[in-house]
């Protein structure tokens, strides 16, 4: 698309397209602003745009994984899965973006390089690599918490001959693996449902595990439309149940009560019930204390290790499927549709990296240890430069020349995780110490553009040019972030939550896990007490509120 049309000078710019990017443009637009969004794909999506994999879906539950903010779009919208797959969700993003009609002001295939404040004029400038130089009062970052792809780094890498992919950047024409002989690396919430699906397919497919997750089965299926109707009858209500829950979904009661009450047998029964309905959630929010105790946490990473035994009939592969470096949910738990079964195939071998190293790729195949595997393609489902990365990778300079890049290396601090200090005027959509990844990121985003656009009015009704937060603020709500991750079992683990799949990234428990229901009464907190830890300028006049 042509970007001469798009004006130069805006209230607003938004970076991304995603569900985050379009509800942003929308509600912007309604309070009155001029708004430009940009996108580095050539459509409205996001993750689910660049997702497009074989069997690629959701893993919280459609009706609930969606947009509340219109009660027509909730109502004439239909989710055919309890979990959807990818087209689908995207259809969906694009059916919003249509509705609002935000995607006439987004330019696609564009993107966002640098942003520099300027203190003088209060405004900032923008810079896309289509050579487009915007200036805005504010800037939107919603460019997405899981959205640079990670590879990794195997000497080789750039020989090799066959078919590459990776997961987060998966080609929009069908690929086809029929006959073909394929690696998968990575077993994370990606690989998992990746790998039942190329099996299929291939001729042979080498999973190339470096550590093994937990997962559980998705027990996805159609929705009836009984149900469907039965949700839709209350869905306001549902939403605002949703705002009030741990993890933002109305569907699944807060737990109440300890694992460690029950007996062995209750236990058992408790979780095969659980194991027979699927899903990941349902599992988390039965108990109070599996990301609190240990013992509690071991009954169900037991009970999942027997499944696993149970499930993938040769006991070597099983043993070698088994996580037990890390307590269950510390890192993101999986949900599958037959992944462990997958292991039961003539066509598929695990390769356990631990045991056995990749030494390098050649134009052929990959060498490890124990000798070289020859083929066809590799497809890396091995994350991303999660939470801060694709914020890091532009170009962003804030007061006194202060680089975001430069900041975050010691700790990506933001002020409730919305808000940075020395960054006026640009709100982080699910930044980082925010419950983001940790909850129902629909709803979690909903609220980030709502408290951005609340916060612009209240600048407006103040005659305010900027605002952000006070270094004091930020430091105490990081260190907050921090203690309340300390007293969980989430700090157990080397996971993309604690920058650990990134060489050189700080290592801290990065998202707020105090719960969606505790962050949004803190958010309100700080709002109707003036923006309580925000410093706000008004025509060059510096007041603090405290
Ligand atoms: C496979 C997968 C499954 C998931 N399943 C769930 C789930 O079930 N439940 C859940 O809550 N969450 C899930 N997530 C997390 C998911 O990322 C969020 O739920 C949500 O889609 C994020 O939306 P967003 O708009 O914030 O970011 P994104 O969807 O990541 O969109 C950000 C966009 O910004 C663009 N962008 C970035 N930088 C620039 C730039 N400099 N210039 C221009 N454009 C830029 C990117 O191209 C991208 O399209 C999943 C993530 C993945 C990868």
């Amino acid at each position: 698309m042509a970007n001469r049309d798009f004006p130069k000078n805006v209230d607003a710019v938004v970076v991304g397209g995603g569900f985050a990017g379009v509800y942003a443009l929308h509600k912007l637009r309604e309070i009155g602003l001029t708004v430009r969004g940009f996108e580095a794909a050539s459509d409205v999506g996001g993750t689910w745009y660049w997702n497009r994999y074989p069997g690629a879906r959701c893993d919280v539950e459609s009706l609930e994984y969606s947009f509340g903010f219109s009660d027509k779009i909730q109502q004439e919208w239909d989710w055919s899965h309890r979990f959807s797959f990818q087209p689908d969700i995207h259809s969906y993003i694009a059916h919003v973006a249509d509705e609002t009609g935000v995607r006439s002001l987004i330019s696609f295939e564009t993107r966002v390089l640098s942003q520099a404040y300027d203190a003088e004029s209060q405004m900032w400038t923008v810079k896309t690599d289509k050579g487009e130089e915007i200036t805005c009062r504010f800037c939107i970052m919603a460019a997405g918490n899981l959205s640079v792809p990670l590879f990794p780094d195997i000497p080789g890498l750039d020989e090799f001959e066959g078919e590459k992919y990776h997961s987060g950047r998966w080609p929009e024409e069908d690929v086809d693996f029929t006959g073909k002989r394929v690696a998968v690396f990575g077993t994370g919430a990606t690989g998992i449902q990746i790998i039942p699906e190329v099996a299929k397919e291939a001729e042979h497919l080498y999973v190339m595990q470096r550590s093994p997750n937990f997962s559980l089965p998705a027990g996805n299926r159609r929705l009836t439309e009984k149900e469907v109707a039965e949700f839709k009858k209350d869905y306001p209500e549902h939403r605002k149940r949703a705002r009030r829950h741990l993890f933002g979904v109305a569907g699944v009661p807060e737990p109440t009560r300890s694992v460690l009450e029950l007996t062995e047998e209750e236990t058992l029964e408790t979780f095969e019930q659980l194991w027979a309905y699927g899903g990941s959630i349902n599992f988390q929010m039965a108990f109070t204390d599996f990301m609190k105790d240990e013992r509690a946490n071991k009954r169900l990473a037991d009970f999942v290790r027997s499944k696993i035994r149970q499930t993938v009939k040769d006991p070597e592969t099983a043993e070698k499927l088994c996580p037990y470096d890390h307590p269950i949910g510390s890192k993101r738990i999986c949900i599958d549709t037959g992944y462990y079964e997958t292991f039961n195939r003539d066509n598929v071998t695990l390769v356990s990296l631990r045991e056995n190293p990749v030494q390098r790729i050649t134009p052929k195949g990959i060498v490890t240890e124990q000798g070289e595997i020859e083929v066809d393609a590799l497809i890396f489902a091995t994350g991303f430069d999660a939470i801060t990365g694709a914020l890091t990778h532009i170009d962003i300079t804030g007061r006194d020349g202060l680089k975001l890049a430069d900041k975050w290396k010691e700790r990506p601090s933001a002020y409730l995780g919305f808000a940075v200090a020395g960054f006026p005027n640009m709100f982080v959509i699910t930044g980082p110490g925010s419950p983001s990844v940790k909850s129902n990121m629909v709803l979690s985003i909903e609220q980030h553009v709502e408290f951005a656009a609340d916060t612009i009015v209240h600048m407006q009704e103040n005659d305010l040019g900027a605002i952000e937060p006070q270094v004091a603020a930020e430091n105490e709500w990081v260190d907050y972030v921090s203690e309340v991750a300390n007293k969980t079992l989430f700090v157990k683990a080397d996971s993309w939550y604690t920058g650990a799949n990134v060489p050189g990234k700080p290592r801290m428990f990065v998202p707020f896990v105090g719960g969606v229901n505790t962050y949004r009464l803190a958010c309100e907190d700080v709002k109707q007490n003036g923006y309580r830890g925000f410093t706000t300028e008004a025509r060059h006049k510096v007041r603090e509120t405290s």
